[in-house]
């Protein structure tokens, strides 16, 4: 969201009224009864969100008594997401960092190194399921990475953060909902003066969340064909949640499929007779276009709202998703 100047510009800001507040503090007579949170200068507690789903869901359950900064720009694929020096000097100052373990190896490692008392991993609010193994041969397209240790080559690296679990856990809107209320307990124990709030709000969220899981759940029952072929594989516990099987093209969003593993999913394709394979906002079509074309489908886009939609918020997207499954589904 904030670009790296105005950060800086927010931060100096900070400093000179942290000043402000201290000489003011020494000089006054008597107390103002200032809050005692701590974070931003105007009192509102500091929140940073790793990637979209958990900033929407620190604006919701935040409301108004809290700043929301997002490390992952708008249109920005977040996995591969490295952070500016402002970005990580900024997780110094700030009174809550969510992020998913898994998702984003540079966030998971700068929480690590300078926010590990005040990072909230919304991953261990809800039960988890198994990341899909890297399929053989898969290769990574993502040209000039520098930062050495990120997976790479079909994941055959070792990288310190990976995970054995499914990182994708915000398109389960029923697990997405345990995660505002956990975020919400955690909000109340890092500005306990506004406890009240954050949880009032986080409820709100939660029961959103669980309207949105009936819908999901009734919209896809009736479906007679229950296989989605994905670019990438995010939809596991979106499958999970509603008995749907994911057939992911890569598990990496920049990895080149092999030959062998097109083969494999148009077989799989054609034998399950889908009609439409899903491509996704900011995972280049071709591969699957390509794979529509062979095996006769159509293509579709599914939103992992990984990033911000360009149109609505995460709950809107979730339910374009659900009006796209069901026309590929034919769900009745
Ligand atoms: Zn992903």
């Amino acid at each position: 969201m904030m670009s790296d100047s105005s950060q800086r510009i927010r931060m100096r800001v900070a400093g000179v009224l942290a000043g402000v507040t201290a000489l003011a503090a020494a000089t006054a007579a008597c107390g103002s009864g200032s809050a005692d949170s701590v974070g931003a200068a105007d009192g509102r507690t500091e929140v940073t969100a790793a990637l979209y789903p958990l900033e929407w869901l620190a604006e919701r359950v935040g409301g108004s008594d809290v700043t929301v900064t997002a490390l992952t720009e708008p249109g920005v694929e977040p996995h591969d997401l490295e952070l500016t020096p402002a970005q990580v000097a900024g997780l110094e100052q700030t009174s809550l960092v969510a992020y998913i373990k898994g998702v984003q190896p540079a966030v998971d490692e700068a929480v690590e190194q300078h926010a590990a008392d005040r990072g909230f991993d919304a991953a261990t609010a809800v039960a988890t399921i198994a990341a899909e193994e890297a399929h053989e041969g898969e290769e990574h397209a993502g040209e000039g990475h520098e930062d050495e240790g990120h997976e790479d080559e079909g994941h055959e690296e070792e990288h310190a953060h990976d995970v054995s679990y499914d990182p994708h856990i915000w398109l389960d809107p029923s697990r997405f909902a345990a995660v505002a209320t956990a975020l919400g307990e955690r909000l109340a124990a890092a500005d306990p003066a506004r406890a009240a709030g954050y949880r009032e709000r986080a409820a709100k969220t939660a029961a959103d969340l669980t309207a949105l899981d009936g819908e999901l759940a009734e919209g896809l029952a009736g479906c007679s064909a229950r296989s989605i072929v994905t670019s990438h594989e995010a939809f596991g516990y979106l499958a999970d949640r509603y008995k749907l099987t994911q057939v992911g093209i890569s598990v990496d969003p920049e990895a080149e499929p092999s030959p062998a593993r097109l083969a494999e999913v148009a077989e799989v394709a054609k034998r399950e007779k889908v009609t439409t394979i899903f491509t996704e906002t900011l995972v280049s079509p071709k591969v699957a276009e390509v794979l529509a074309q062979e095996i006769g489908a159509t293509t579709a886009v599914l939103d992992p709202i990984e990033s911000r939609p360009e149109q609505g918020d995460y709950l809107s997207a979730m339910r374009r998703n659900l009006t796209t499954l069901q026309a590929a589904l034919r769900c009745t």
